[in-house]
């Protein structure tokens, strides 16, 4: 088949997230190639990530700034719609745990069933094809993260989407990275990401999208509360790469499909899975 016919193989697929810039991240050039490639692409958001880093004050004026540039970002993508669930950012404690200060709504003390019907009425809505959440471990570990996990398959099943994919990061070579680091820096304590993301072995998609690159750095740039000021702040970071480097850093986003067989070497979000 060449390319895409944009009458009878567009497909519907929805990206949830739990906060503003998660997409950059993690499936920024996964969303630009769907567009690209005629395909729907929506981006839901479970918060408006009011008690996320930035120079201004957690709360309300933050969270209408994220959403301004969540709206930037899936224009940079080529987004057809963008939904906020509208739960409170549960925020993260000083040492990257549970916040004992949630917020009332927090989006780690929703209700599963009642939270994944929410999302479910979207892709019912949408006639989603396909679903992106996170792994179990929910990245690095956010709270907010986790939940995106278990709300995400819970509303897959209620609407019936037929592929979910459990967005991720590689953590081998992000491992291998972070020993060389910890060469110059004794100091760098890297237990955390020995559990954070996915091992190799159970990623079922390697999604090349070095050609999306400067879209997917667009979509960076647009969050740019989260990535002014501190040097510690990932975007911050990330934005500094120079760009032949963040081409080759960048150029794959890694996805889980729980029911294709271990060892599946996908490249499209949409492609089928060997049976296995
Ligand atoms: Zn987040």
């Amino acid at each position: 088949m060449n390319g895409v016919n944009p009458i009878s193989n567009a497909r519907t697929a929805v990206f949830f997230h739990a906060h503003p810039d998660d997409e950059a991240l993690l499936t920024a050039g996964t969303m630009a190639m769907l567009a690209a490639e005629g395909h729907r692409v929506v981006l839901v958001v479970a918060t408006s990530g009011e008690r996320g880093q930035a120079d201004v004050e957690p709360g309300e004026a933050l969270g209408a700034t994220r959403m301004a540039e969540l709206y930037a970002s899936a224009a940079a993508l080529g987004c057809a719609r963008v939904v906020n669930l509208g739960y409170a950012d549960s925020g993260l404690s000083p040492d990257g745990g549970l916040a004992d200060d949630r917020p009332d709504g927090a989006f780690i003390d929703a209700d599963v069933e009642e939270a994944a019907g929410r999302l479910a009425a979207v892709l019912a809505e949408e006639e989603a094809d396909l679903l992106t959440t996170y792994d179990p471990a929910g990245g690095y570990g956010h709270p907010d993260h986790v939940q995106v996990n278990r709300v995400g398959g819970r509303a897959a099943e209620i609407a019936g989407t037929p592929i979910v994919l459990e967005a991720t990061v590689n953590r081998d070579p992000l491992l291998r990275g972070l020993r060389l680091v910890r060469r110059f820096y004794p100091q760098l304590d890297i237990r955390a990401f020995e559990r954070a993301y996915s091992p190799g072995e159970v990623i079922t998609h390697r999604v090349g999208v070095r050609r999306f690159a400067r879209q997917k750095r667009a979509s960076m740039a647009a969050h740019a509360s989260q990535a002014t000021g501190a040097d510690t702040r990932t975007l911050g970071v990330m934005l500094k790469i120079p760009r032949p480097l963040y081409r080759l850093i960048f150029g794959t986003e890694w996805y889980v499909r729980r029911d294709a067989p271990l060892g599946s070497r996908l490249r499209h979000p949409f492609e089928a899975p060997p049976k296995g």
